[in-house]
């Protein structure tokens, strides 16, 4: 029953507490003191799963005699019951977030489990310990509770109430491991920083168990996997490949992103960068700028106002005999298809903005409506290369 070896006694669900980057799309269920609570389609996967093993299997196993339909509403109702406790882990971890002053986006519960997207990051080691333990002991709690209430109750409800609280008590303890960024490896974290002083070397350090845990885990599910336990295998595989890549987004966060949200767009634009007017040609274009220019675009601009952006591009799709008569006008990227920013944008908002409209330029743009500066990639790749040298 392959089933009930993935989802039954042995179920790992992963709940992790996630810095900025970590937006997961979901549709919104809820709103609890300021923080959404989201589903990703992906949950209901998981869901059905629990649900099916423990009608089709676990259930009527442990508590035979009963209708089809009172197994599969049990195990229905015993589902939602543990989604809802995962839910009120990471809420565990939230509510203590907001106590120190973490703004806490959303709680996400998806494929390997929950989420708790924060808007920054614990200011000290003390209150990141304190955030990343709060989950697994509200796990512990409804796990004990339930546990205690379900031994008078015997029988199905009592053996449904039993899988919930061990279930409980399995994800606190499984998110105890020591791989960042499940909370074990946060609290490992914690504990590093408070040592060394320096959250940057315990980042590291947590990341690099982190990512030995995760592989440890992938060769563990290989190997079960060998052995013939299919999916269960799989789903380790899963989990400890999710960790890996998990742990290095939190290094690159933390070496990266983080530093990187002090710089404004000025801070890294070329200033007052050549420009081209529309009427130009082709032909004059290319000996003039292309030629002696390290550049591989130019704002095309009337007066000091950008109307559109020339690339090495634009040229490629007119023939060498037609660029005498063609201007830079009629090729150039127009100013709808370009990203725009104030000199006074974070870096990081224009990041997001490249992001969702596959762009890597900007023009900078001031507020009387004149061009004062570009950002191009070598512009970005300087600043992440000097980001990187300082800090790692
Ligand atoms: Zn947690």
């Amino acid at each position: 029953m392959p089933a009930r070896t993935l989802v039954g006694r042995r179920s790992l669900a992963v709940t992790v507490v996630r810095g900025e980057d970590g937006a997961m799309d979901g549709f919104l269920v809820g709103r609890v003191r300021g923080i959404d609570l989201r589903l990703n389609w992906s949950v209901m996967v998981i869901a059905g799963l629990v649900t099916w093993s423990l009608a089709d299997g676990i259930l009527p196993e442990e508590a035979p005699g009963r209708s089809t339909t009172t197994y599969w509403m049990v195990a229905a109702l015993t589902a939602v019951a543990f989604f809802l406790a995962l839910t009120a882990h990471e809420m565990g971890h939230s509510l203590v977030a907001i106590r120190y002053g973490v703004e806490v986006k959303s709680i996400t519960l998806w494929l390997f489990g929950g989420v708790a997207q924060l808007g920054s990051s614990p200011s000290t080691a003390g209150s990141a310990l304190q955030i990343a333990i709060a989950g697994p002991l509200v796990s512990v709690a409804i796990g004990v509770v339930a546990l205690a209430v379900a031994v008078p109750f015997g029988g199905l409800v009592g053996f449904a109430m039993m899988w919930f609280g061990t279930m409980n008590v399995f994800l606190a303890v499984f998110n105890m491991l020591p791989a960042f960024p499940l909370d074990g490896g946060r609290v490992y974290q914690a504990w590093r920083w408070r040592r060394s002083g320096s959250r940057i070397e315990a980042t590291d350090d947590a990341v690099r168990v982190g990512r030995f845990i995760g592989g440890l885990l992938v060769a563990l599910g290989l190997l079960q996997a060998a052995a013939g336990v299919v999916l269960s295998g799989v789903w380790m595989m899963m989990i400890g490949w999710f960790l890996r890549e998990a742990a290095r987004a939190e290094g690159h966060q933390a070496h990266v992103e983080v530093p990187l949200r002090r710089y404004r767009v000025v801070d890294v634009m070329t200033a007052d960068p050549l420009t081209v007017t529309p009427e130009t040609t082709l032909t004059s274009f290319v000996a003039g700028r292309f030629m002696g220019g390290r550049h591989a675009a130019y704002p095309v601009t009337i007066e000091g106002q950008p109307v559109g952006l020339m690339t090495v591009d634009d040229i490629r799709g007119v023939p060498e005999e037609r660029w005498s008569e063609v201007t830079v006008g009629r090729v150039a990227s127009p100013m709808g298809e370009l990203v725009t920013a104030a000199p006074d944008d974070h870096l990081i908002d224009l990041f997001n903005r490249f992001g969702r409209a596959g762009e890597h330029r900007a023009l900078v743009i001031d507020d009387s409506g004149q061009l004062v500066g570009i950002v191009a990639p070598s512009d970005i790749a300087r600043l992440v290369s000097s980001l990187e040298l300082v800090t790692g």
